[in-house]
């Protein structure tokens, strides 16, 4: 029998590799798209990032940090001046005060952030409540820390949750609820009185919100983001992450933080320290910058993201999808019966390598991918030419 040669790792021994943690964990979908996007030429309104420039002043800002010699490491928690200009922000924003020494820290991205302090915060065997349809990371997060996710619907076409659903979820054994608002991918800003029903279960069961706010400057008609940290007895039972990448449009900076109280502060720092350090020293910098532009800013973005959600909209809509029109965040969740496809994967498998254009199918967004079988996701974050582009495409598409 000839014995094994170096490299020869054959399917048994390579299970032995493979941790149970990991064993289900599939590609991201999301990411995958762009993948697919790529190879066959086709409009990415898949993965969301902008393909349009960032801000001048930030891109400059990036530049003069390298040269002025930004290059080596910040201090774990994030450089003082980003620190200091995120407290100046939530306390501009929303007069929310923050001790840049204990309450803030600086992740590579909101990515790092959920997952850091689910780890700090999370033992084997919790229960964390999510919304489904949810951001694709939370699963893998919440598994990777050995936690079970207990899901939630929020239910089209308004997104609503049923409140005594949303009870039975908790139990004394759940550490935390997940909570993205605005929300990807479904657009749904949760109002006031929904915080305050997840507010109230927090209470009552002592559990912690984790919020994803990374869209909290993209809302449309009037409406308006709340942390839900700024909610009476909140302050201490939050932990708020969020990030430069969707306001400033520079998702590959990879720069992004964590609030939360000064004990809760300082286990999510631990584990941030252990697996990143810290996020890159020059682009803190610049981020510290982008902190303090004015109101101006904030109003052109909204502005020109209403605009692009138009265009998305009318193109989405003559194109036969039926579209649930999002309140917030850069996404339209659409509902795609109406094609008569099999399934979602079949039917943006046709749309990438047939129409020409990348999407998201639905049943990445869920547990149970049967649920999200008739749905797919366009991301709008784009040039104005590019969502035009992909509406001329669209076009031939024929509904039934
Ligand atoms: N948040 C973006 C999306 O949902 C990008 C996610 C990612 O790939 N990191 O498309």
């Amino acid at each position: 029998m000839a014995s094994p040669q170096p490299g020869d790792v054959r399917q048994e021994a390579r299970q032995r590799f493979r941790s149970q943690r990991t064993r289900d964990f599939t590609e991201s979908v999301i990411r995958e798209m762009t993948r697919l996007a790529l190879r066959h030429g086709a409009v990415n309104l898949a993965q969301g990032f902008p393909d349009f420039s960032a801000p001048e002043r930030l891109k400059e800002a990036a530049r003069e940090a390298i040269t002025r010699d930004y290059n080596q490491y910040a201090i774990t928690w994030g450089a003082k001046p980003l620190r200091d200009a995120i407290a100046a922000k939530y306390r501009r924003t929303y007069a929310l005060e923050l001790d840049p020494e204990t309450e803030i820290t600086v992740c590579c991205g909101s990515t790092e952030g959920m997952i850091a302090s689910l780890t700090a915060i999370t033992n084997p065997g919790d229960e964390v409540v999510i919304f489904e349809p949810f951001y694709e990371n939370y699963g893998p997060d919440t598994k990777l820390c050995g936690a079970i996710p207990k899901m939630v619907k929020l239910q089209p076409p308004d997104w609503n949750f049923d409140p005594e659903e949303l009870r039975r979820a908790f139990s004394p054994r759940t550490k935390a609820i997940i909570l993205n608002t605005p929300n990807n991918p479904t657009g749904k800003v949760f109002s006031t009185k929904e915080l305050e029903v997840i507010a109230s279960l927090c209470r009552e069961f002592d559990a912690l919100a984790i919020t994803d706010e990374i869209y909290e400057h993209i809302t449309y008609d009037g409406d308006q983001h709340v942390p839900i940290m700024t909610l009476p007895d909140m302050r201490h039972r939050s932990i708020l992450v969020n990030s430069m990448s969707k306001t400033f449009s520079v998702t590959g900076w990879r720069v992004g933080w964590v609030v939360a109280a000064p004990d809760l502060s300082e286990s999510v720092r631990k584990v941030h320290d252990f697996l990143t350090v810290g996020a890159a020293a020059p682009l803190q910098e610049a981020s510290a910058l982008a902190l303090s532009f004015g109101e101006d800013y904030y109003r052109q973005l909204g502005a020109e993201y209403s605009e692009r959600r138009a265009i998305i909209l009318t193109i989405l809509e003559r194109a036969g999808f039926q579209c649930y029109r999002p309140k917030g965040a850069y996404y339209v969740m659409t509902d795609i019966s109406r094609f008569g496809f099999a399934d979602d994967i079949t039917f943006v498998r046709y749309l990438i390598e047939t129409i020409g254009v990348a999407a998201v199918p639905g049943s990445s967004f869920y547990q149970n991918p049967f649920d999200g079988s008739q749905q797919i996701r366009f991301c709008f974050c784009k040039k104005y030419e590019t969502l035009k582009s992909a509406g001329k495409k669209l076009l031939h598409l024929s509904p039934q």
